[in-house]
């Protein structure tokens, strides 16, 4: 009898977790685990070649011992006859947007006129150099644009600025995007006035996909549910979260290799799982790149279901970017 009203008192319990909505699916789903996070595949979606120490064969064998399919979804900073040679031997496996480079220079040299003003020459310049990389092939899309990265880049020449998103320049930049059906990886930090403009552009450009560096790297998980509930060409890349730069402060980070800082992420990407990618991003060692790759497999894929797990590593940037 008391055995009765105890599963009694369960299942009325279990019953009323169900009709206010305590643990929903996908909080119940199982984890992949680490395990078989190791042996996932990944297509890194946002990789920048770095000229102090990598070269084509070294990049492809680490790539190989680590299960990544491709590396690209953002730019380089490299003159051209070294990129050549990357091209040249890695083929569809590497996959680098045009424009970072450009936009960076153009800034270090003149500020934010060109930005400001498409007749510059340097914006005319900086158009020209990603319309050719579009239409030869080199580039598969538009990007890494330092848009608002004030705090959150690189103290280098030209990297640190706060341009207006819905610039004269930047429409110029959407247009070539929605003409050569390509991608553009923007890194903003997440002003109010920063994404205002950015919404604009989400607005005009519905065809183009528009992929945010780092996930936005200041937003909250609640600024990227916002966005892509009212947005369907918003796309995430979650490189750089685990915050490994010192400029980064703790409440930007999202992941460690101990798994999700906060929890709120972790159901944003399982409510999206095919708007999410993942991402090495610059690193200054071998080392350092194998560190990375383990910080996302066991700190993030891990702690995903098995099906958004495998569409975050690879799957959704296959899609989206196009590498197979
Ligand atoms: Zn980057």
């Amino acid at each position: 009898m008391r055995h009765s009203i105890l599963i009694a008192s369960v299942t009325t319990l279990m019953l009323f977790y169900q009709a206010t909505g305590h643990g929903s699916e996908a909080d119940n789903a199982p984890v992949l685990g680490a395990d078989k996070a190791m042996e996932l595949p990944i297509s890194d979606a946002h990789f920048h070649v770095i000229p102090t120490f990598m070269e084509p064969d070294a990049l492809l064998k680490m790539m190989d011992s680590q299960r990544i399919k491709w590396a690209g979804g953002a730019g380089y900073m490299a003159p051209d006859a070294r990129m050549a040679r990357f091209h040249k031997a890695m083929g569809q496996r590497l996959r680098l947007y045009g424009g970072q480079r450009e936009s960076v220079n153009a800034y270090a040299k003149h500020g934010a006129e060109p930005f400001e003003n498409l007749s510059h020459p340097a914006a005319a310049e900086m158009l020209s150099q990603i319309e050719a990389g579009l239409k030869d092939g080199r580039f598969k899309g538009i990007g890494e644009l330092h848009v608002n990265t004030l705090y959150t880049a690189p103290m280098k020449p030209g990297l640190r600025r706060k341009l207006p998103v819905d610039s004269p320049t930047f429409k110029a930049v959407f247009d070539l995007a929605r003409k050569y059906k390509a991608p553009v990886d923007m890194h903003i930090e997440w002003d109010a006035d920063t994404v205002e403009q950015m919404e604009r552009i989400l607005t005009s450009y519905p065809s183009v996909p528009v992929k945010l560096a780092h996930c936005g790297k200041t937003s909250t998980a609640g600024d990227i549910r916002a966005l892509m509930t009212k947005y369907s060409n918003v796309h995430c890349d979650l490189s750089s979260r685990p915050g490994k730069h010192r400029y980064h402060t703790p409440s930007i980070v999202i992941f460690t290799a101990d798994g999700f800082q906060q929890d709120d992420w972790r159901k944003v990407i399982e409510e999206f799982p095919d708007r999410f990618t993942v991402g090495i991003d610059d690193v200054e060692s071998w080392s350092e790149y194998e560190t990375v790759v383990g910080v996302i497999r066991k700190g993030l894929l891990a702690h995903l279901s098995p099906a958004t797990a495998g569409k975050v590593a690879y799957k959704n940037a296959d899609r989206l970017y196009g590498g197979q």
